[in-house]
């Protein structure tokens, strides 16, 4: 005699299969108010039935946190590339003319062009003097050293 097997979808979300004959309740909450999706003639077609209606929630979850670590890892990479001293080194250097002199006034501007105020041009020289990366050439201007 050929047995019945059902996809039962639980309100909790959960997909199990069961025999027709012996419903039984859910495997994750216990609830047996799951209704009946769809029927099938074997064990085996029902397994991946199930399998199937289970997989996307979990996979999609995975996925998600999976996003989510990779966002925080990637915001944490440009914070310090944005505030980090490498990058005001960069930003001095585009701002250095071709006769090598870097102005406080171009440097405010590339600061300005790449979303900085803080540290101002003003501060990014002084912490150069101060680093022995950049010395005055004119009131001014700087040249590197
Ligand atoms: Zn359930």
């Amino acid at each position: 005699m050929d047995e019945v097997w059902i996809l039962v979808k639980c309100i909790c979300g959960n997909s199990f299969g069961s025999r027709r004959s012996s419903f039984s309740s859910c495997p994750r909450c216990g609830s047996s108010k799951g209704k009946t999706q769809t029927e099938f003639q074997s064990s085996e077609s029902l397994a991946g039935a199930v399998a199937a209606s289970n997989l996307p929630a979990q996979i999609s979850q995975e996925v998600e946190s999976r996003i989510a670590a990779e966002e925080s890892r990637r915001a944490a990479v440009e914070e310090k590339a944005r505030g980090g001293p490498e990058a005001i080194r960069r930003i001095m250097r585009q701002s250095t003319g071709d006769d090598g002199m870097l102005t406080l006034e171009t440097l405010a501007v590339e600061l300005e062009k790449e979303g900085y105020d803080d540290p101002s041009a003003e501060q990014a020289i002084g912490q150069a003097e101060l680093g022995g990366i950049l010395v005055r050439a004119g009131p001014d201007s700087w040249s590197w050293l």
